[in-house]
């Protein structure tokens, strides 16, 4: 088994904000990230998938396919959007740096021919990142 990691890049708008609380608790817990005009990070994805390498090709997957598919599945997708306004993942969740790992293992899990999902990891910036192993708790899995 051998892990292989492509990145990819997109930029998207955020604002941090629970419906539960109040304006005062929300601007409390969540600072200048509860601001309901959002702001913009520059995202970097790592998909790291596991399989075994292709003794003819020497590939565990072919790279031009998985690079398609992160392209369809996440970043056209996410790529110059408010992810809470526009993107459905996060119309129950916050767009937290967390919550956008969880989705994109959502939106990858099982589309990738030949390999499995290992882990994503997306960066909000360049010295805050998040891991995602797809072990979704009790209430996540429903
Ligand atoms: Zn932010």
């Amino acid at each position: 088994m051998i892990l292989l990691t492509r990145k990819a890049e997109f930029s998207a708008a955020h604002y941090y904000w629970n419906n539960a609380w109040s304006e005062e608790q929300n601007e409390r817990i969540f600072g200048k990230c509860a601001n309901r005009n959002g702001h913009g990070h520059n995202y970097t994805l790592e998909v790291t998938v596991a399989g075994e390498v292709d003794p003819i090709t020497g590939f565990v997957v072919d790279l031009k396919l998985l690079k398609e598919i992160l392209e369809r599945e996440v970043v056209g997708v996410y790529d110059h959007r408010h992810l809470n306004l526009e993107i459905p993942d996060f119309a129950t969740v916050i767009p937290t740096t967390e919550n956008i790992a969880v989705a994109v293992w959502r939106r990858l899990d099982g589309k990738i021919p030949n390999a499995r999902l290992h882990r994503v990891r997306v960066y909000e910036m360049p010295d805050l990142f998040a891991d995602f192993y797809g072990e979704f708790g009790e209430e996540a899995s429903q």
